[in-house]
């Protein structure tokens, strides 16, 4: 049995989605014979409550030179992230500020402290990520943040007043010595403010599509608060967001340096009363998920032998686990359109379905568009109105599987 990432007790998979490829390895057709594959096993602890992978992919197989993930592809990420921006350099900033991001990627968050003069680095190890920031004047360096690297920085700049990070930090396996850099970088009044997809939404949602590859960890209030005070810091403060399908946002001091605000004790009731403590909350989530894996391939196969076209709308690291444990094959699903370059002509993980221009779906709709990027669902319908006046329905899967007519 694999050990808990974070406090060593032997845990077992809850659920397992069988042999899965790296999410984000699009691929072409000559690479297809060296395709990487594990298995993808998500299991509890019930020591410390985290819910984690039980086996995990090397970093350097998922985050190189070629990651193909740029964050600035959406407007409404890039909001978002204005906003926490704003609040950090309205409430969180001492005299002569310093900001830290890790997984910083081409600068979607720092670009707002970059742009105000203040002093900001960005902690990106996929290189041509990091470069397209340096580019944008974000200074960036493409390293992997821990203790070592704190201590430099430190030397280097000081200490900082906020060590931010955004959807990186549950990708991080030895996650002990991300938080004891943070206990070294962070000022006596500094705040380390993540967020990362909540494990509450994933539960409440079977927002299974959660689970690949990048995310070894699957965060709650109580698992988090057992792993920051591990190293002498707290959570002060927390707040659900609800970007990719529901995140939260943790605040985390230096223990005693800040109040800590109601919404913690709150959001910790919260997750009793849903169960996220005890081991039946996660045989009910795999039946949850089996059963929409069942749902969504009766659906397609349906529509398989009406003769209808489905195309796939959003070539998502998510997709991945979708396709690949549902078995959604390219004889079921035309194409996946998506507006990345650099994922365009090339074929999805495992499925080896079809990459095509947004252009391609623009130009003949299909009767049905199976929506990948569901947490982005709202902005992405309100684009594609053309698409519903020309008669086509949407196929979403999240909370549960149904047509949106
Ligand atoms: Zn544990």
């Amino acid at each position: 049995m694999p050990n808990c990432l974070i406090c060593r007790t032997p845990i077992e998979p809850f659920i397992s989605f069988g042999k899965m490829p790296i999410a984000n390895g699009f691929l072409n057709p000559e690479e297809f014979p060296h395709e990487h594959f594990f298995d993808l096993q998500v299991g509890f602890c019930s020591q410390c409550k985290m819910v984690q992978l039980t086996e995990l992919v090397e970093q350097e197989k998922m985050f190189h030179g070629n990651y193909a993930f740029f964050s600035s592809t959406s407007s409404r990420m890039a909001e978002h992230f204005r906003r926490l921006a704003d609040t950090v350099k309205r409430e969180y900033l001492g005299p002569d500020p310093f900001v830290v991001e890790i997984g910083s990627n081409d600068g979607i968050m720092l670009q707002n402290f970059a742009q105000a003069g203040i002093r900001h680095l960005g902690i990106e190890p996929s290189a041509n990520v990091a470069e397209v920031a340096r580019q944008k004047g974000i200074r960036t360096i493409s390293e992997f943040f821990n203790e070592d690297l704190a201590r430099r920085i430190v030397a280097e700049y000081g200490q900082a007043d906020a060590f931010m990070g955004a959807n990186v930090v549950c990708h991080i396996p030895y996650l002990h010595s991300v938080v004891a850099g943070v206990k070294i970088l962070l000022k006596p009044k500094g705040l380390m403010i993540f967020e990362d997809p909540y494990l509450g939404d994933i539960v409440a949602k079977t927002s299974y599509d959660q689970v690949y590859d990048e995310h070894a960890f699957y965060f709650s209030v109580m698992s988090v608060s057992y792993l920051v005070a591990q190293h002498g810091l707290e959570i002060i403060d927390v707040q659900p967001q609800t970007v990719h399908g529901g995140s939260m946002r943790y605040f985390i001091g230096h223990k005693g340096a800040h109040p800590i605000k109601p919404m913690v004790a709150a959001q910790l009731a919260k997750e009793e009363a849903m169960g996220l403590q005890r081991p039946e909350t996660y045989v009910r989530l795999r039946e949850n998920i089996e059963r929409s894996r069942t749902d969504l391939m009766k659906l397609l196969r349906d529509i398989k032998q009406q003769g209808k076209r489905v195309a796939c709308y959003a070539a998502t690291s998510k997709s991945t686990t979708v396709t690949n444990y549902c078995g959604i094959t390219p004889d079921l699903v035309e194409f996946i359109s998506d507006t990345t370059p650099i994922k365009q002509g090339k074929y999805s993980p495992g499925a080896h379905i079809p990459v095509k221009p947004y252009e391609e779906f623009k130009k003949r709709y299909p009767d049905y568009a199976l929506l990948f990027g569901w947490n982005h669902g709202e902005e992405i319908m309100a684009k594609e109105q053309a698409f519903k006046a020309a008669g086509g329905k949407w196929i979403v899967y999240v909370p549960k599987v149904q047509v949106l007519e």
